[in-house]
């Protein structure tokens, strides 16, 4: 069975047929690109992004974007994380003469972002409740003097009476709000203090506004559109897909085993591991400070200082594996984090999505990996069974079922998330494509074994549960029975004197949870949504049953690791490039003495993109470093001799 999209209420990034992304105008309709004039090196844009940023080619639609604004018009971007949403407004904030507010809620990203942009040379500045008073008056200062081109400030600063009346005097051109969702109470993210970027905008009537964000339902970008007075914008909409993360899904048995076996092809490498609890972040996290592994717990039950802390250190490469729950995430804007391994179930599949995301923001290839367990979708189901709101209830439900179908199914895992979102997945002519042979899927298809009896053994007692009881029961139920469990509902029901009782004992009740939704899925058995999902058979099911045809089904998740060999091929899907490792080894040591001196993370100094470019064509002229991705004018005045050093070992 495929995925479908969910319907529109719940989420929709509509996708029209076209190339890898579509421009779409304000009634949503298709409407042509602008002129590709990326194809003469001299267009000032591309000049631009060289000299500042030291990047040589745009990502899908910044360019679009950034001629929209540049022209004076509103536009609305939705970019998936890592689709490099910050360029979008730091480009044309340099092309202007004038002030390019941009508008955060995340204070810790601020500083961030300035710092990355006074690394590059750009002036810039942030004001928040971060501050103190002699760091605000000296800011203030710089801005009076028009010393700063890009001010970041947070949605409560901007508030604060006369904000407006002190923007206009300092010559305000361009405005962007960043994770532009959060005025949305449709969205995940709320944040009531943007609803009064309303009033910006009518006091600003004429300043273009740039609203942007990586997640958009339908109704949220309504919602932006609305609340911001940005009617006639134009929305850009980028592919999901992410081209360098490779999704694997695995049966968890050993879960700490498993954890040491993606760590191992992660030396030294940034991961985060998503947990449920926060007991189990504690408990892994332990499990690797045994180990040796630099690891650390993060979720909302640490006081607030410490998980800045963490935070912080994580950034600053401090921290190597951050274990955390879903209170770790939104903020963290680490570029070269490679791994993200999921211990337990994600909620759903944009949950899932959403931090496998956080992984490869630099588009280096990097790894996601689930442990699934089909108890832990137990588990969730139970949880979701006791909400006591009924639609509540109903959606948790359905999404969890699209969940665990997406990770028990056997399809490429990059076709089906995408098609999740309404995308399809195509090669660069539009050609539709089926595998992107880099997920376990595409690498280790799944063998279909013949399930003949299993199918038997579980119709049948699907039947004398109903002819016995006189109703029909859930799946962990109709489990229970097969492999003879003892507990209470069992006995008052009788149903330990089925003739079906116990037949399975010879399966773990995990695989036979996993063929149950096997046969819902081949349409033998079905789920009756009326009746608290029970399971009742089929009119082809009874077939099955009664010719005794035979059932094959797909076997269980692979449960071994992949082989080198595969593990080359993965890493040339995903865009890998060859390199020369020591040098790349020496490199980094050497970033990290200069990110010490200067007290920024590694990744601000160089990306490990710029790093692994400088050891695969190792330059051995300033000339010849200029040429590469994330060497920008500043940079290589700084750097270039320095790295030409390295370079001669
Ligand atoms: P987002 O906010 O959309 O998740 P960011 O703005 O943080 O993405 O960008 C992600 C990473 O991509 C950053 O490290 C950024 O420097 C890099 N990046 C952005 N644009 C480009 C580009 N045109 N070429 C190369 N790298 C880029
Ligand atoms: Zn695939």
């Amino acid at each position: 069975m495929q995925l479908k999209p969910p319907s529109s209420d719940e989420h929709s990034h509509k996708f029209y047929p076209g190339l890898a992304y579509y421009l779409l105008d304000s009634m949503g309709e298709v409407s042509e690109t602008l002129p590709d004039m990326g194809l003469f090196s001299t267009d000032p844009l591309t000049a631009k992004l060289k000299e500042s940023f030291g990047f040589s080619k745009f990502r899908p639609l910044q360019r679009e974007i950034i001629e929209e604004t540049l022209a004076g018009r509103d536009a609305l971007a939705i970019l998936p994380t890592g689709g490099g949403k910050s360029l979008c407004y730091q480009l044309p904030a340099l092309m202007r003469q004038g002030l390019t507010l941009v508008v955060s809620p995340l204070i810790a990203l601020m500083k961030d972002q300035v710092d990355g942009l006074l690394e590059n040379g750009i002036k810039a500045a942030y004001l928040n409740s971060s501050l103190d008073e002699g760091e605000s008056k000296e800011t203030w200062r710089q801005l009076y003097r028009g010393d700063i081109r890009i001010l970041y400030l947070s949605p409560e600063r901007l508030m604060v009476e006369g904000m407006f009346d002190t923007l206009a005097s300092l010559n305000l051109e361009f405005v962007a709000v960043d994770e532009a969702h959060c005025v949305s109470s449709w969205g995940h993210d709320f944040r009531p203090e943007y609803r009064s970027l309303k009033a910006l905008r009518e006091r600003f009537p004429n300043v273009p506004v740039l609203a942007l964000t990586a997640s958009a339902t339908e109704r949220v970008r309504v919602d932006i559109r609305q609340m911001l007075g940005m009617d006639d914008a134009k929305t850009f909409i980028a592919s999901f897909n992410r081209p360098s993360l490779s999704y694997r899904i695995i049966p968890r048995l050993s879960p700490m085993k498993q954890v040491f076996e993606v760590l191992a092809d992660h030396k030294d490498e940034s991961g985060i591991i998503y947990c449920l609890s926060r007991a189990k972040t504690e408990a892994v996290a332990d499990d690797l400070l045994k180990k040796g592994v630099k690891a650390a717990a993060y979720h909302a039950g640490l006081p607030a200082a410490q998980r800045d802390k963490r935070q912080e250190q994580f950034v600053q490469d401090e921290i190597q594996v951050m274990v955390a729950t879903i209170a770790f995430g939104m903020g963290v804007d680490k570029p070269d984090v490679r791994f993200v391994i999921h211990h337990d179930l994600p909620k759903n599949i944009e949950s899932y999505y959403q931090e496998t995301g956080r992984a490869g923001r630099d588009g280096l290839p990097s790894e996601c990996v689930l442990l699934y367990s089909s108890g832990d979708a137990a588990k969730l189901r139970q949880f979701i069974d006791q909400a006591s709101d009924q639609t509540e209830r109903e959606v948790a439900g359905r999404q969890l079922t699209q969940l665990l179908q997406f990770a028990e199914g056997s399809e490429c895992r990059r076709v089906s998330l995408l098609r999740y979102f309404g995308e399809e997945y195509k090669d660069d002519r539009g050609k539709p494509i089926l595998s992107c042979g880099a997920c376990d899927n595409c690498l280790t298809p799944r063998d279909e074994v013949d399930a003949t009896e299993i199918a038997q053994k579980f119709i049948s007692c699907v039947l004398r549960i109903n002819k016995h009881s006189g109703f029909s029961v859930g799946l962990a139920h109709i489990v229970d029975v097969l492999t003879g469990a003892q507990h209470e509902k069992i006995k008052r029901w009788g149903h330990d004197s089925l003739s079906t009782y116990g037949v399975g004992r010879g399966r773990a009740k995990s695989e036979w949870l996993y063929y149950g939704r096997e046969l819902i899925s081949r349409g033998l058995l079905r789920t009756n949504p009326e009746r608290f999902n029970v399971i009742e058979v089929t009119p082809e099911g009874l077939q099955v049953l009664k010719e005794r045809r035979s059932v094959t089904l797909r076997a269980p998740l692979v449960t071994s690791g992949l082989t080198s060999d595969k593990k080359n091929e993965q890493k040339r899907r995903l865009g890998a490039i060859d390199y020369d490792t020591a040098l790349f080894e020496r490199l980094r040591s050497w970033r990290v003495g200069v990110a010490k001196k200067k007290g920024v993370p590694a990744y601000m100094v160089f990306s490990d993109a710029t790093l692994q470019a400088i050891a695969a064509s190792q330059p051995s002229s300033l000339g010849g470093l200029e040429g590469i991705s994330g060497i920008g004018e500043k940079k290589l005045s700084l750097y270039g001799e320095a790295l030409l050093e390295v370079i001669s070992g």
